[in-house]
């Protein structure tokens, strides 16, 4: 019988596939199942519509069979099925809608990078021949009396032939390759690695997926004093867990759920902080599962540490860490995004793709926010806790990138004050600011205790003006970034004297600095080299001198950008 050839992308892809280099091969069961789960879908609907089918959903499956002995991999659904013309045109030729996209990328495809895209979109059917020498896909057409057997070893083409078929659906049949240079591909025919392959990304698959696995079991179970004695036993599995957390009810899930779903998911000891469940539909449809830890991981200001959330597309694991889903000033934040709109092939429309992505993220950004500031404004305590853990990293948010996300994050930032044991946010202290108080005043040291006994915080709070407390290292950098709150300028104490001065109090300096001259003189001999001049002070108090910066850099600033810069 003559073979029938590929169309020519077909084959360019098929030639990847055959020669892949791309280490994560497993996905081709993820394609497999997807694409079963796709026809049982398109049945079902059939169904739904038009009551002459007679099933229900509980009548559908996915089943994965493995032969060791034989190499032999087999997958079958009882979906819609294919006939020869759906044969032809679904296997014969790939991607269609986008092939011609898909075909130029493809030829860029060089690098790694490009190769990992493949993997975590999948090119669907294809893919098998990663890891089969050869396919046979035999299919019956639902309505249809007869099947037809698609057969091909890849690149040389494909026939087709009819053949016997008792029910509707399909069955994929795998020649699996031999486990050569280094490639263990013995692993597709166990048991256990097939089921896990399952749990990590079919999970959520509507329809059960299902494989005969061994078991064992006592035999005297239940006789208290008998030796217990195992027997083994073989059982129909359903693999999958099938209904996601998120695609339920919110009725029907707990509190404990979710947080139990967290903690399994995301290795996280503890509770999160708080969950957000984002329903959105509308121009893109999706599903997010948010959590807000309540603890940074111990590598979280780390290299190590991946920001990034689960992308699913209907159930399907596409990505395990989508970075673009999360800014980086919220990067702590984990969860799950789930979007029907985000297709598994990449062959679609890549740049579709990525206008949704950027659709949910920015969604997902203000979800984020708005969080946040309600727990700050309805639950003080959970801020602070959640302050504790990641308010670092929003102060790095509002210095990155020239201060562009600074507004978004300004009303989510705390500080310790002079008006009392609370940290203060920004809006807070406005809201106390006295009538004459013209800026947002701010003092630098290394603690608390520090920064209240300097001398030059006397002055400014004898008007009844209150400080910010800056104690971390950025918080300057922070200051500078802001430049102001609610129209009011932040400013360093010691660089408030132009604004603080009345006209009269500068002359009185005037005047004095006349006076003390000489003292003046044998003080700065005295320093010399130490300090660049000795002047009178208005802002002194109970304290005879104090130390002052002289330019734009506060001493605390100056000390950071010493340690940070080279010699
Ligand atoms: P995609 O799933 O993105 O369309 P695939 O390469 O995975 O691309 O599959 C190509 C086509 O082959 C599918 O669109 C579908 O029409 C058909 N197909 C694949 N597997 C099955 C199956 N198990 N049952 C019915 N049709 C299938
Ligand atoms: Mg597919």
């Amino acid at each position: 019988m003559a073979k029938k050839q590929f169309k020519a992308e077909s084959k360019r892809l098929l030639d990847l596939m055959i020669n892949s280099i791309y280490t994560h091969k497993e996905i081709f069961l993820r394609e497999l199942i997807s694409n079963a789960s796709d026809a049982i879908d398109k049945l079902l609907y059939l169904s739904l519509t038009d009551s002459g089918t007679g099933l229900s959903r509980s009548d559908f499956y996915i089943r994965i069979e493995p032969d060791r002995e034989k190499r032999v991999l087999k997958l079958s659904d009882n979906g819609i099925g294919m006939n020869k013309e759906d044969l032809e045109s679904n296997l014969g030729v790939i991607a269609r809608s986008g092939s011609l996209q898909f075909k130029s990328d493809m030829e860029q495809a060089k690098e790694q990078e490009d190769i990992d895209i493949i993997g975590q979109f999948g090119v669907g059917f294809y893919s098998a021949f990663m890891v089969s020498d050869k396919i046979t896909v035999i299919s019956r057409k639902y309505g249809d009396e007869e099947g037809w057997k698609w057969q091909s070893s890849g690149a040389d083409g494909y026939t087709i032939v009819p053949c016997e078929k008792e029910t509707q659906g399909t069955e994929i049949i795998m020649e699996i390759k031999p486990d050569t240079d280094g490639e263990d591909y013995s692993r597709f025919l166990n048991e256990n690695s097939l089921a896990a392959l399952v749990k990590k990304y079919s999970d959520y698959i509507r329809y059960p997926v299902q494989m005969e696995m061994e078991h064992s079991r006592n035999k005297n179970a239940g006789q208290a004093d008998a030796e217990p004695e195992w027997e083994t036993y073989r059982e129909v599995d359903t693999l999958n867990s099938m209904v996601p957390i998120w695609q339920r009810n919110k009725s029907e899930v707990t509190e404990e759920d979710l947080n139990q779903f967290y903690k399994e998911k995301f290795f996280d000891f503890e509770d999160p902080l708080k969950t957000i469940r984002v329903d959105a539909e509308g121009l893109i449809s999706y599903k997010a599962l948010l959590f807000i830890p309540a603890k940074a991981s111990y590598d979280y200001y780390t290299k190590e540490y991946k920001k990034g959330l689960q992308l699913y597309s209907s159930g399907v694991l596409i990505m395990d860490r989508c970075e673009e889903l999360v800014p980086e000033h919220f990067r702590f934040v984990r969860g799950v995004v789930d979007s029907p709109d985000i297709s598994l092939n990449i062959s679609r429309e890549m740049l579709q793709q990525t206008r949704h992505l950027t659709a949910i993220a920015s969604n997902i950004e203000k979800k984020i926010q708005g969080e946040l500031e309600k727990i700050m404004g309805s639950d003080r305590e959970a801020y602070e806790k959640f302050w504790q853990a990641f308010g670092l990293q929003l102060k790095y948010g509002v210095m990155a990138d020239f201060g562009a996300h600074k507004d978004k994050l300004k009303d989510l930032l705390l500080f310790p004050s002079s008006a009392g044991e609370k940290l203060t946010s920004l809006a807070e202290y406005v809201g106390r600011m006295k009538e004459d108080q013209k800026s947002i005043y701010y003092a630098t040291g290394e603690n608390i205790q520090m920064i209240a006994s300097l001398p030059q915080t006397e002055y400014i709070r004898e008007k009844g003006y209150e400080i910010l407390y800056f104690t971390d290292e950025v918080d300057e950098f922070v200051a500078q970034a802001l430049m102001a709150y609610d129209g009011k300028p932040i400013q360093s104490i010691s660089r408030a004297d132009a604004d603080l001065k009345t006209d009269e109090e500068k002359k009185e300096i005037e005047k004095q600095a006349e006076e003390n001259k000489d003292l003046l003189g044998f003080a700065a001999d005295v320093l010399k080299g130490r300090v660049k001049e000795a002047r009178i002070s208005g802002k002194l108090r109970s304290q005879p001198v104090c130390l002052t910066a002289e330019g734009p850099l506060s001493f605390e600033m100056e000390k950071y950008l010493k340690q940070v810069q080279p010699e």
